[in-house]
């Protein structure tokens, strides 16, 4: 697959702190943990944070209240990198915490982008941790730098706070009301203060955010699979639109915070953000990929002698397919798990050899076979001619590529960072010049209904999903000068 998670090549940051990558994307992304009432609450985020890892590996941070004053630490790199020591976990005292972890970028900027962020006001001590992107950052930036506003950061999140700290309301909700009330886009936002937690989901429900229980203290993070990991229980889907608050006692309360409109959650999250152990919208990503993988071997059968999976994000798919069709599953690419995460190559020539760094095929079951070759998605199709080649170099007779995603055509303006559009190999190419461009022997994708119908063959139906990346339908318009901003003009990627 377009697997970004290990293989990150080079990337350069927009504006808001958006950033390409020349051979992935969508790219994810960021994860958010916060937890309220346990007296080593910092310790509990940092075991959240681990866990969703996968979600960015740029920096992490976490930030903790005693209630009386907040400590912070947060810097580059992996969640066990910046937090690499006991004592600075120590450091962070108290029983409020909120964590982040965010993709990697390249670029000056990156530690001052890290998250939390954290600002002092006239409304004491507040610190953000936010998944997604705000569609309208840039003339709401424009606006309050004009009005006077400083910002120190690149991101989007500081216009939240910004937002939050200049809005003329007695409470904290209710000015975290009023701020985004003023911002469009997806959302998941943690807002600790000295003595309360928040947490936000914009109101399509685009970005995820979860509520869970551990003991007597109210955990959030953007996949349920931070709870397993700390022992706690799933409890709910934050509902879109809807905040939360928690403070003394324990006492949660809920509020309208964005009229909510029609639930509209990140298609991508199914296909392959989120983790397999992950359950959102009450299924578990595992299944509802391998339903994938199904529904795709009945719409577009192969007549082959294995099927293999790209490891590790397309595995569940491909036992899918080949349970479906009967054709067995094989273990035909092997990834070395211990490069590095961050592949600074430019060239062409270096990602090639990144590639075979990271995968290698097995020649001894791929050898004199036709194979099936299942992925999630196709971004710029770099990735996939090199598997191609990588598969028929040890000895393929035929490659069937099977994508259980539909062709990925369109930018993504809600957190989850893209390549250039004009880079996506699926922009203006019919499938079968898709084909010829990656050198398979056929190729097929999963088509819109086929996916959702394997989405909602778990959740009873019902729900409705962004799917701008393939349709093109989006649920919160872009403004043009964002889009052409963030993803056509200005910083490019490297090719
Ligand atoms: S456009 Fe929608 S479905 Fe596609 S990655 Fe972005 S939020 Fe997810």
């Amino acid at each position: 697959m377009d697997d970004h998670r290990d293989l990150a090549l080079a990337m350069r940051p927009y504006r808001w702190g958006i950033a390409t990558h020349p051979d992935k994307g969508p790219i994810d992304e960021c994860g958010v943990f916060g937890i309220y009432g346990h007296p080593e609450a910092a310790g509990i985020t940092h075991h959240g944070l681990i866990a969703l890892q996968h979600r960015g590996q740029e920096s992490a941070g976490i930030v903790a209240s005693d209630g009386e004053a907040l400590t912070m630490h947060k810097g580059m790199g992996l969640v066990n990198d910046v937090f690499d020591q006991p004592a600075t976990l120590d450091k962070l005292k108290g029983h409020i915490a909120i964590g982040h972890v965010r993709y990697s970028t390249t670029g000056s900027s990156n530690l001052a982008n890290a998250q939390p962020i954290l600002v002092n006001s006239r409304k004491g001590s507040l610190a953000l941790a936010h998944n997604g992107n705000l569609v309208d950052a840039d003339p709401i930036r424009d606006r309050l730098e004009d009005e006077g506003a400083i910002f120190s950061t690149s991101v989007d999140t500081e216009v939240l706070a910004h937002l939050i700290v200049r809005a003329r309301k007695e409470s904290l909700e209710e000015s975290v009301i009023h701020a985004i009330n003023q911002v469009h886009g997806g959302y998941a936002l943690l807002i600790l203060s000295e003595d309360k937690l928040i947490a936000v989901r914009d109101p399509h429900g685009i970005r995820p955010l979860q509520l869970g229980r551990l003991g007597d203290c109210w955990v959030v993070a953007s996949e349920s699979c931070a709870f397993d990991t700390v022992g706690a229980e799933f409890v709910r889907e934050v509902a879109p639109g809807e905040l939360l608050s928690i403070s003394k006692g324990g006492v949660i309360r809920s509020k309208t915070a964005v009229k909510a409109a029609e639930a509209r959650p990140c298609m991508f999250e199914f296909i392959y953000f989120a983790r397999p152990d992950s359950q959102l919208e009450g299924v578990n990503m595992h299944a509802v990929r391998k339903e994938m993988g199904r529904e795709l071997a009945r719409e577009a059968p192969a007549e082959a002698d294995i099927v293999i999976g790209v490891p590790d994000s397309s595995i569940s798919a491909a036992t899918g397919y080949a349970e479906e069709s009967g054709i067995p599953y094989e273990v035909g690419l092997i990834k070395n798990r211990y490069i590095a995460r961050t592949f600074i190559l430019p060239s062409q020539l270096k990602r090639e050899a990144a590639l075979k760094l990271k995968l290698n095929p097995l020649r001894k079951v791929i050898e004199g076979k036709r194979v099936v070759l299942v992925d999630d998605s196709i971004v710029r199709g770099t990735t996939s001619r090199h598997l191609v080649a990588l598969l028929r170099e040890a000895g393929a007779r035929e490659v069937h590529m099977r994508i259980s995603s539909p062709p990925y055509r369109n930018a993504c303006h809600y957190g989850i960072d893209t390549t250039r559009v004009k880079d996506l190999v699926a922009k203006g190419r019919e499938v079968d010049a898709i084909r010829d461009e990656i050198g398979a022997d056929s190729l097929n994708y999963l088509s819109v209904d086929g996916m959702i119908k394997a989405v909602g063959a778990r959740t009873d139906g019902g729900h409705s999903f962004c799917l701008a990346c393939f349709t093109a339908d989006y649920p919160v318009p872009v403004l043009e000068n964002v889009d052409k901003f963030a993803f056509e003009g200005g910083k490019d990627g490297d090719d």
